[in-house]
């Protein structure tokens, strides 16, 4: 079965509400195995969400639509899924009957607009909604399933749990299951990741998404199966060929400052750092449990080195020095060069200073990015990665 989520609602068109029914609609749906599509967002209007659910019908065997089953003039979910299935609205007393106790054990009286919300789709099945006014409803329908929930999110969710999600596993026999897992990996480019990763990326399933983040990549591999155990049994054997490919450049579920951070503490070490940019990107890459083996920080943002051989040594020299004053195991240092080519770009240097002296590399970066610093801080501490797997 394949599904497609509908939400409805102005609010969430112009951006003043974030759509979060749906992001939780997805992962639940991935959680019994049902293939997601498409989201989408419509506004208050009852042709265009009789469009929207005609359109999704066309492509999906399951369309899921939240939002629009209020009292008030605007919630118009009701007439637009009358309309796209072609089928007229009918009245039920006792959900009237519901609707009026639910007021009166408030203390109040029903507004005559609470009236709408008792009718349903000829042929819908009824969900009553114990925590709001709005009944929820599912349709068969001949070109597919709609199910219906309202737009409050607990509300939402309560149905959810407590009504469709039974209905979709007993009655519909949908017990699969989608695992997601996410990897990460550093230190290649992305086309080189690509290039390496292609045939599992169009695979079906297990399916495998990459997407890049300042020279840190997530590797999402998603498995759908009868089982959990099936399922992780799948995403085991792609991650097995994903180390394979990638070897020391995938680190597995942490992420790079996460995996510096245990590095640094499950061996002791302390850590200096030489800053020869303003924006200090080796501080700013480190997690702040990393910090916590950082005893000392040098800026030397004034120092503009006339070139590449100037700034190499620099960082060397800046690497010992940290590390001596501090007394740290390990010196790190960075220093962009002050030569900047007429395509933008310019050397950044780095040194990391250890018991057994200094390792040094340059990078050029493009400096007219605004994500130069993030970059080469990446670098740096794919770097000391690299030093601590040695060390
Ligand atoms: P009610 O009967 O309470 O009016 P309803 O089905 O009409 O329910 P809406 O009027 O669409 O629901 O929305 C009710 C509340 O829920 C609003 O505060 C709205 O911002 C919020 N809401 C609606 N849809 C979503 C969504 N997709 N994600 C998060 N919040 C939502
Ligand atoms: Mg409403």
């Amino acid at each position: 079965m394949n599904a497609e989520i509908l939400a409805v609602g102005s609010e969430l068109l112009l951006g003043e509400t974030v759509d979060t029914n749906s992001a939780y609609l997805a992962r639940q749906l991935a959680s019994i195995g049902i293939d997601l599509f498409r989201k989408s967002v419509v506004g208050d209007n009852e042709m265009r969400i009789a469009a929207a659910i005609d359109e999704a019908l066309n492509r999906a065997d399951l369309v899921i639509c939240t939002g629009g089953l209020g009292p008030t003039v605007d919630d118009v979910t009701r007439e637009a899924v009358a309309r796209a299935l072609q089928r007229p609205l009918v009245f039920h007393q006792h959900l009237l009957d519901q609707i009026e106790a639910r007021f009166r054990a408030f203390g109040r009286s029903m507004p005559e607009s609470n009236r709408r919300q008792a009718y349903v789709p000829e042929g819908a099945r009824i969900v009553e909604n114990p925590r709001g006014t709005a009944p929820a409803f599912i349709v068969e329908d001949a070109r597919g399933t709609v199910v219906v929930l309202p737009g409050v999110p607990s509300e939402m969710r309560y149905l959810w749990e407590n009504a469709i999600l039974p209905y979709l596993r007993d009655e519909r026999g949908e017990t699969g299951v989608i695992l997601v897992r996410t990897l990460h990996a550093v230190g290649l480019g992305e086309s080189v990741i690509g290039e390496r990763l292609a045939d599992l990326m169009v695979q079906t399933n297990p399916t495998l998404g990459i997407s890049a983040k300042r020279a840190q990549y997530e590797l999402r591999i998603g498995a759908k199966a009868s089982s959990r155990a099936a399922a992780e049994t799948m995403i085991a054997q792609v991650e097995a060929v994903i180390r394979e490919r990638l070897g020391s450049h995938l680190l597995g579920d942490e992420r790079l400052d996460q995996t510096v951070a245990r590095m640094l503490r499950e061996r002791g070490k302390t850590l200096a750092l030489y800053e020869g940019a303003v924006t200090a990107p080796l501080y700013r890459a480190l997690s702040k449990e990393a910090l916590e083996s950082v005893r000392g920080v040098i800026m030397h943002p004034t120092d503009i080195p006339a070139d590449d051989d100037a700034a190499q040594s620099l960082a060397r020299t800046g690497a010992v020095d940290v590390r001596h004053r501090w007394r740290t195991d390990i010196g790190l240092a960075l220093q962009p060069s002050g030569l900047i080519a007429s395509d933008g770009f310019a050397t950044v240097c780095m040194a990391i200073a250890h018991a057994s002296g200094v390792d040094e590399w340059q990078r050029r970066f493009d400096m007219r990015s605004d994500d130069v610093w993030d970059f080469a801080g990446t670098m740096a501490l794919d770097a000391l990665r690299q030093h601590l797997v040695s060390a």
